[in-house]
Protein backbone atom coordinates (compact mmCIF):
# COMPACT_ATOMS: atom_id res chain seq x y z
CA UNK A 1 0.00 0.00 0.00
CA UNK A 2 1.06 4.02 -0.55
CA UNK A 3 2.64 5.29 2.68
CA UNK A 4 -0.32 7.50 3.64
CA UNK A 5 1.70 11.04 3.50
CA UNK A 6 -1.28 13.04 4.49
CA UNK A 7 -1.14 10.22 7.57
CA UNK A 8 2.81 10.69 8.78
CA UNK A 9 2.63 14.87 8.47
CA UNK A 10 -0.86 15.17 10.50
CA UNK A 11 0.91 13.38 13.29
CA UNK A 12 3.99 14.28 12.86
CA UNK A 13 3.85 17.98 11.93
CA UNK A 14 0.69 19.00 12.29
CA UNK A 15 0.03 18.47 16.09
CA UNK A 16 3.22 20.24 16.80
CA UNK A 17 1.84 23.25 14.71
CA UNK A 18 -1.36 23.19 15.96
CA UNK A 19 -0.37 23.36 19.34
CA UNK A 20 2.08 25.75 18.42
CA UNK A 21 -0.31 28.16 16.29
CA UNK A 22 -3.51 27.65 17.87
CA UNK A 23 -5.16 30.06 21.12
CA UNK A 24 -7.87 28.57 21.02
CA UNK A 25 -7.83 25.00 19.89
CA UNK A 26 -11.26 23.92 20.78
CA UNK A 27 -13.03 27.39 19.67
CA UNK A 28 -13.78 25.26 16.27
CA UNK A 29 -16.46 22.54 15.40
CA UNK A 30 -15.39 19.46 13.37
CA UNK A 31 -17.98 17.79 11.22
CA UNK A 32 -17.43 14.43 9.49
CA UNK A 33 -17.96 13.80 6.33
CA UNK A 34 -18.84 9.96 5.97
CA UNK A 35 -20.56 8.23 2.92
CA UNK A 36 -20.99 4.10 2.88
CA UNK A 37 -20.44 2.02 6.20
CA UNK A 38 -19.85 -1.10 4.36
CA UNK A 39 -16.75 -3.69 3.18
CA UNK A 40 -15.24 -2.34 0.18
CA UNK A 41 -14.92 -4.56 -2.70
CA UNK A 42 -14.20 -2.42 -5.94
CA UNK A 43 -10.50 -2.00 -7.30
CA UNK A 44 -7.58 -0.17 -5.49
CA UNK A 45 -8.30 3.62 -5.14
CA UNK A 46 -6.08 6.38 -3.40
CA UNK A 47 -6.94 6.48 0.29
CA UNK A 48 -7.98 10.40 -0.10
CA UNK A 49 -10.77 9.11 -2.58
CA UNK A 50 -12.56 6.04 -0.53
CA UNK A 51 -15.57 7.03 0.68
CA UNK A 52 -16.05 3.38 2.50
CA UNK A 53 -15.95 2.89 6.07
CA UNK A 54 -15.91 -0.80 7.17
CA UNK A 55 -18.52 -1.53 10.10
CA UNK A 56 -15.65 -2.71 12.15
CA UNK A 57 -13.69 0.31 11.90
CA UNK A 58 -16.79 2.38 12.05
CA UNK A 59 -17.36 0.68 15.45
CA UNK A 60 -13.97 1.73 16.69
CA UNK A 61 -13.70 5.36 15.70
CA UNK A 62 -17.00 6.17 17.32
CA UNK A 63 -15.72 3.75 20.87
CA UNK A 64 -12.50 5.76 20.70
CA UNK A 65 -14.57 9.52 20.46
CA UNK A 66 -16.88 8.68 22.60
CA UNK A 67 -13.91 7.46 25.27
CA UNK A 68 -12.26 10.58 24.46
CA UNK A 69 -15.21 12.40 25.76
CA UNK A 70 -16.20 14.07 22.35
CA UNK A 71 -20.46 14.17 21.96
CA UNK A 72 -22.59 15.18 19.08
CA UNK A 73 -24.20 18.11 18.05
CA UNK A 74 -27.15 18.61 15.94
CA UNK A 75 -25.86 19.54 12.86
CA UNK A 76 -28.06 23.16 12.95
CA UNK A 77 -26.55 24.03 16.66
CA UNK A 78 -22.94 23.86 14.83
CA UNK A 79 -22.99 27.13 15.60
CA UNK A 80 -22.99 27.13 19.64
CA UNK A 81 -21.02 23.59 19.60
CA UNK A 82 -17.59 25.43 19.57
CA UNK A 83 -15.69 24.91 22.48
CA UNK A 84 -17.64 22.29 24.55
CA UNK A 85 -15.67 19.11 22.75
CA UNK A 86 -18.46 18.57 20.33
CA UNK A 87 -18.53 17.50 16.71
CA UNK A 88 -20.94 17.03 14.20
CA UNK A 89 -21.56 13.61 12.07
CA UNK A 90 -22.70 13.56 8.41
CA UNK A 91 -23.31 11.31 5.91
CA UNK A 92 -23.52 11.70 2.41
CA UNK A 93 -25.69 9.82 -1.03
CA UNK A 94 -28.27 8.10 0.96
CA UNK A 95 -26.95 4.41 1.24
CA UNK A 96 -28.75 1.80 3.02
CA UNK A 97 -26.03 0.32 4.97
CA UNK A 98 -26.62 3.54 7.14
CA UNK A 99 -29.86 1.58 8.34
CA UNK A 100 -27.84 -1.35 8.87
CA UNK A 101 -24.03 -0.65 9.99
CA UNK A 102 -24.04 2.86 11.24
CA UNK A 103 -27.13 4.09 13.07
CA UNK A 104 -26.68 1.11 15.43
CA UNK A 105 -23.72 2.07 16.50
CA UNK A 106 -24.61 5.66 16.64
CA UNK A 107 -27.38 4.90 18.71
CA UNK A 108 -25.30 2.47 20.91
CA UNK A 109 -23.28 5.75 21.98
CA UNK A 110 -26.52 8.07 22.23
CA UNK A 111 -24.67 9.68 18.74
CA UNK A 112 -26.85 11.43 16.47
CA UNK A 113 -26.09 12.47 12.59
CA UNK A 114 -27.33 14.13 9.43
CA UNK A 115 -27.86 12.24 6.01
CA UNK A 116 -27.61 13.82 2.79
CA UNK A 117 -30.25 12.21 0.40
CA UNK A 118 -29.90 12.80 -3.46
CA UNK A 119 -33.86 12.27 -3.43
CA UNK A 120 -34.11 11.11 -6.89
CA UNK A 121 -32.51 7.92 -5.78
CA UNK A 122 -34.59 7.40 -2.80
CA UNK A 123 -37.88 5.51 -3.31
CA UNK A 124 -40.65 3.34 -1.58
CA UNK A 125 -38.25 0.22 -2.76
CA UNK A 126 -34.84 0.56 -2.74
CA UNK A 127 -33.21 1.96 -5.58
CA UNK A 128 -29.58 1.87 -6.52
CA UNK A 129 -26.91 4.99 -6.37
CA UNK A 130 -23.36 4.61 -7.82
CA UNK A 131 -23.37 0.90 -7.58
CA UNK A 132 -24.90 0.82 -3.64
CA UNK A 133 -28.50 0.45 -2.30
CA UNK A 134 -30.12 3.51 -1.03
CA UNK A 135 -32.47 4.16 1.80
CA UNK A 136 -35.54 3.65 0.87
CA UNK A 137 -38.38 6.60 2.26
CA UNK A 138 -39.98 4.26 5.06
CA UNK A 139 -36.35 3.63 6.51
CA UNK A 140 -35.82 7.32 6.02
CA UNK A 141 -39.23 8.22 8.16
CA UNK A 142 -38.06 5.41 10.51
CA UNK A 143 -34.67 6.69 11.04
CA UNK A 144 -36.30 10.17 11.73
CA UNK A 145 -38.39 8.68 14.30
CA UNK A 146 -35.34 8.09 15.89
CA UNK A 147 -33.81 11.09 16.22
CA UNK A 148 -31.74 11.40 12.61
CA UNK A 149 -31.57 14.48 10.81
CA UNK A 150 -32.45 14.49 6.81
CA UNK A 151 -30.50 17.14 4.30
CA UNK A 152 -30.73 17.50 0.59
CA UNK A 153 -27.97 16.01 -1.33
CA UNK A 154 -29.56 17.69 -4.19
CA UNK A 155 -32.24 15.36 -6.92
CA UNK A 156 -29.82 14.15 -8.93
CA UNK A 157 -26.49 14.11 -7.50
CA UNK A 158 -24.95 16.10 -10.51
CA UNK A 159 -21.93 18.65 -11.16
CA UNK A 160 -23.87 21.57 -10.20
CA UNK A 161 -21.08 24.24 -11.83
CA UNK A 162 -22.10 22.31 -15.02
CA UNK A 163 -25.69 23.25 -15.46
CA UNK A 164 -27.91 25.86 -16.96
CA UNK A 165 -29.81 28.03 -14.14
CA UNK A 166 -32.84 26.43 -14.43
CA UNK A 167 -30.96 22.78 -13.99
CA UNK A 168 -29.43 24.19 -10.83
CA UNK A 169 -32.51 25.75 -9.48
CA UNK A 170 -34.23 22.51 -9.91
CA UNK A 171 -31.68 20.69 -8.33
CA UNK A 172 -31.88 23.04 -4.91
CA UNK A 173 -35.54 23.55 -4.86
CA UNK A 174 -36.94 19.95 -5.56
CA UNK A 175 -34.60 17.62 -3.66
CA UNK A 176 -35.90 20.06 -0.77
CA UNK A 177 -39.61 19.83 -1.74
CA UNK A 178 -39.14 16.46 -2.32
CA UNK A 179 -37.34 15.32 1.15
CA UNK A 180 -40.02 17.42 3.03
CA UNK A 181 -42.95 15.60 1.56
CA UNK A 182 -41.70 12.69 2.53
CA UNK A 183 -40.95 13.19 5.85
CA UNK A 184 -43.36 15.97 6.80
CA UNK A 185 -39.94 17.78 8.33
CA UNK A 186 -38.64 21.25 6.69
CA UNK A 187 -35.34 20.64 5.49
CA UNK A 188 -32.56 23.71 6.81
CA UNK A 189 -29.07 21.86 5.36
CA UNK A 190 -27.99 21.28 1.86
CA UNK A 191 -24.59 19.07 0.93
CA UNK A 192 -22.82 20.12 -1.89
CA UNK A 193 -21.78 16.80 -4.21
CA UNK A 194 -18.37 16.69 -6.06
CA UNK A 195 -15.04 19.00 -4.90
CA UNK A 196 -16.77 22.46 -4.17
CA UNK A 197 -15.88 25.41 -6.21
CA UNK A 198 -14.27 27.30 -3.86
CA UNK A 199 -12.35 29.67 -5.99
CA UNK A 200 -15.78 30.56 -8.06
CA UNK A 201 -16.50 33.24 -5.96
CA UNK A 202 -19.71 34.19 -8.73
CA UNK A 203 -20.97 30.92 -8.77
CA UNK A 204 -20.71 30.58 -4.96
CA UNK A 205 -23.12 33.92 -4.64
CA UNK A 206 -25.46 32.30 -7.35
CA UNK A 207 -25.81 29.18 -5.20
CA UNK A 208 -25.62 30.70 -2.01
CA UNK A 209 -28.20 33.12 -3.24
CA UNK A 210 -30.68 30.02 -4.68
CA UNK A 211 -30.13 28.50 -1.10
CA UNK A 212 -31.27 31.26 0.73
CA UNK A 213 -34.15 31.73 -1.34
CA UNK A 214 -35.28 27.58 -0.99
CA UNK A 215 -35.13 28.54 2.71
CA UNK A 216 -31.89 26.38 3.25
CA UNK A 217 -30.17 28.15 6.59
CA UNK A 218 -26.56 25.96 6.20
CA UNK A 219 -24.48 24.21 3.89
CA UNK A 220 -22.00 21.42 4.16
CA UNK A 221 -18.86 21.28 1.52
CA UNK A 222 -16.23 19.28 0.46
CA UNK A 223 -13.72 21.66 1.89
CA UNK A 224 -11.44 20.16 4.60
CA UNK A 225 -11.27 22.16 7.43
CA UNK A 226 -13.80 22.74 10.95
CA UNK A 227 -16.35 25.03 11.73
CA UNK A 228 -15.34 28.40 12.79
CA UNK A 229 -16.69 32.25 13.51
CA UNK A 230 -15.04 32.78 10.07
CA UNK A 231 -16.82 29.97 8.02
CA UNK A 232 -19.51 31.18 5.18
CA UNK A 233 -22.79 29.72 6.01
CA UNK A 234 -23.69 27.99 2.96
CA UNK A 235 -20.08 26.50 2.60
CA UNK A 236 -19.28 24.76 5.69
CA UNK A 237 -16.16 23.03 5.80
CA UNK A 238 -15.85 18.89 7.02
CA UNK A 239 -13.70 16.31 7.97
CA UNK A 240 -13.10 13.44 5.00
CA UNK A 241 -13.39 9.95 7.24
CA UNK A 242 -13.07 6.91 5.50
CA UNK A 243 -11.55 3.12 6.64
CA UNK A 244 -8.10 4.35 6.99
CA UNK A 245 -8.82 6.66 9.48
CA UNK A 246 -7.76 4.34 12.29
CA UNK A 247 -8.71 6.17 15.72
CA UNK A 248 -5.72 8.25 16.43
CA UNK A 249 -5.52 9.74 12.55
CA UNK A 250 -9.30 10.41 13.40
CA UNK A 251 -8.72 12.28 16.91
CA UNK A 252 -5.53 14.40 15.20
CA UNK A 253 -8.36 15.18 12.31
CA UNK A 254 -10.97 16.26 14.78
CA UNK A 255 -8.00 18.30 17.15
CA UNK A 256 -7.95 20.41 13.64
CA UNK A 257 -4.32 18.68 13.17
CA UNK A 258 -5.72 17.70 9.72
CA UNK A 259 -6.96 21.57 8.91
CA UNK A 260 -3.58 22.43 7.29
CA UNK A 261 -4.40 19.67 4.54
CA UNK A 262 -6.64 22.53 2.97
CA UNK A 263 -3.89 24.71 2.27
CA UNK A 264 -3.13 21.84 -0.60
CA UNK A 265 -6.41 21.08 -1.32
CA UNK A 266 -6.87 24.74 -2.65
CA UNK A 267 -3.63 24.70 -4.15
CA UNK A 268 -4.47 22.23 -6.44
CA UNK A 269 -8.10 22.92 -7.18
CA UNK A 270 -6.26 26.73 -8.20
CA UNK A 271 -3.62 24.97 -10.49
CA UNK A 272 -6.31 22.82 -12.29
CA UNK A 273 -8.41 25.77 -12.83
CA UNK A 274 -5.57 27.58 -14.52
CA UNK A 275 -4.29 24.44 -16.25
ZN1 LIG B 1 -22.36 12.71 -2.90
Amino acid sequence: MLPRLDRILTLSVGRPLTALLSNTPEASVPILMYHSVSEYTGPPCHPYYRTDTHPSMFRAQMEALHAAGWRTADLDAVDSAAGARRFVITFDDGYEDFYHSAFPVLQSFGYTATMFLPAAYIGESNLEFDGRRCLSWTQVRQLQGMGISFGSHTVTHPKLTQLPAEGLRREVEDSKASIEHHTGKTVAAFSYPYAYPEQDRPFRRRLDDLLERAGYTLGVSTMIGRVSARSERYGLPRLPVNTLDDPPLLGAKLAGEYDWIHAFQSLSKRLRAVS
